[in-house]
């Protein structure tokens, strides 16, 4: 590139939380930019690097203007233990969730630094840096707020606060009705995001005042980025920027902007060892009949599910065995199964289990698997619709319980299971195994499993076409960089 150009280049920054849930769709949302001409920059820190490496290491070779930049994480001031630099770490009491959070400031002052130093022309920050639209106006530029969920979400959330329709319910499972939304949505006190529960909520005033701030930043904002597209959330985009004021853009899914090197997931900082275990994953599903595979994954952070509802899952998946439903389940590495169960579905290739980090991309792309038992977290959601899968709804906490009205109410591509007065706090509540055996059974085989997966096709297709030349998401992506280079020149 000739000197002038360079110059010319627009130089976005970008900030994502220290979660793979963040971590993820922020390397993509980089990698999109780079690809529309923006030379990005992600921000992480030591531990986080090498998760970015394998995808951003191939784009700088194909002359993407793509690289990361590492700044160190004082973990033990934060109060944090050694090494705690990404949120699976410090998921083991909500305390240490709560010191993670706060400790986001601690990158304050470095991150202005270099903003001050490398003066880009934006700034894309995820939502626990609330901080970052102040930084970003010292310098006198952009900063986009990214909060790794869907506008659906967003508006389900800004109605609760604005309504407080829960406070006005008798008991946590009496349904009501959140107004003024494009669809009738009915949703119960006992499955609906901590913050609006006080009995689940902790009485720290500053937890409030952190979550306070951080929602002040999304309003204060230059605009938000979202990854998601319109056609995904119908009346919800725009609901998001009319009714609620805010300025958005929707350039997901992004896990499908750069689908064209989608087989190369697995890398993505992974060891040889991990890709060995990857790729014989696949062989195994290669082996399986179409639609014949359910895939049970909670996510990227450990779930504390205690050993009964561990039990429940097992019997249930092993009782579907003999109804010719295979299974891969995802359980992190501590978690206890019960005695015997790995050695009988492993015999003969019955069932799999991975431990630790399972290539979902991949595995859900694979057309043995016709179904995703999921705790919709966002990107999870995402992923699964761009398989064009069914899916089994077991939300766990914050915004996933609004993820699965999307899927089960509005899109109407997934059933749910879990209790009506879930906390995840508590976990008193356990889902049996008849009920999670019905629920796999409706989204495989049947007539209603059919009706459901031909609608997550069609949403597949429509999620593919938006990000082609001339898709809503594809759109969105060059009226950002037109907004972007404007505010520039
Ligand atoms: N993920 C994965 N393998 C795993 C667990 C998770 O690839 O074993 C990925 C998954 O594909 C998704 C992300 O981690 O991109 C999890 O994000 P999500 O928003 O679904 O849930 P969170 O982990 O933030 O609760």
């Amino acid at each position: 590139m000739d000197p002038n150009q360079q110059q010319q280049q627009l130089h976005v920054v970008f900030l994502p939380f220290l979660a793979q849930g963040h971590m993820i769709p922020i390397t993509d949302m980089a990698r999109l930019f780079a690809r529309h001409g923006v030379k990005s920059t992600i921000i992480t820190t030591p531990l986080n690097a090498p998760l970015f490496s394998g995808k951003i290491d191939r784009d700088a070779q194909l002359g993407l203007q793509i690289r990361t930049h590492v700044v160190e994480f004082p973990a033990a001031e934060a109060g944090l233990p050694e090494g705690c630099e990404n949120l699976s770490r410090a998921n083991e009491s909500f305390e240490m969730v709560v010191t993670f959070y706060k400790s986001m400031e601690l990158l304050r002052r470095p991150v202005e630094e270099l903003l001050q130093q490398w003066r880009p022309d934006c700034l894309v920050a995820d939502f626990p840096f609330h901080w970052a639209s102040e930084s970003a106006r010292k310098l006198d530029i952009p900063r986009l707020y990214f909060n790794a969920t869907g506008s659906f979400a967003m508006c389900l959330c800004e109605c609760l606060n604005r309504h407080q329709p829960h406070k006005r319910v008798e008991s946590d499972s009496e349904p009501f009705l959140l107004p003024g939304l494009p669809h009738e949505i009915r949703v119960t006190r006992g499955r609906i995001p901590g913050e609006f529960r006080p009995e689940v909520n902790d009485d720290d005033p500053s937890v409030k005042e952190l979550r306070d701030l951080m929602l002040e930043s999304e309003v204060t904002s230059y605009g938000v980025v979202v990854n998601s597209f319109y056609e995904l959330e119908p009346g919800y985009p725009e609901h998001y920027k009319h009714e609620m004021g805010r300025k958005a853009w929707f350039i997901g899914p992004l896990s499908l902007s750069n689908k064209d090197d989608m087989k190369h997931k697995a890398e993505r900082g992974d060891s040889a060892a991990a890709i060995d275990r990857h790729e014989s994953c696949l062989r195994w599903l290669d082996s399986k009949e179409p639609n014949s595979v359910i895939y049970i994954c909670f996510g990227s952070i450990p779930i504390p599910f205690n050993a009964d509802q561990l039990r429940e899952i097992a019997a249930a998946l092993e009782t579907l065995l003999s109804r010719q439903i295979s299974f891969i389940w995802v359980v992190k590495k501590e978690e206890w199964l019960p005695e015997g169960f790995e050695e009988r579905i492993t015999e003969g290739g019955k069932g799999l289990v991975i431990r630790g980090w399972a290539p979902q991309v991949l595995i859900l792309d694979h057309g043995a698997i016709g179904g995703f038992v999921t705790h919709c977290g966002w990107n999870s959601t995402l992923e699964g619709v761009c398989a064009g899968v069914p899916m089994v709804t077991w939300p766990l906490q914050a915004e996933q319980f609004l993820n699965e009205k999307l899927v089960t109410d509005v899109l109407k591509i997934g059933v749910g299971v879990g209790a009506e007065e879930w906390s995840i706090q508590e976990r008193k509540i356990i889902v049996g195994r008849e009920e999670i055996q019905s629920a796999i059974t409706r989204v495989m085989v049947g007539e209603e499993a059919e009706e459901m997966r031909s609608r997550a096709r069609k949403l597949k297709e429509i999620a593919v076409m938006a990000n082609e030349e001339g898709g809503s998401s594809y759109f969105d992506m060059e009226l950002l960089v037109q907004e972007l280079t404007d505010l520039r020149d």
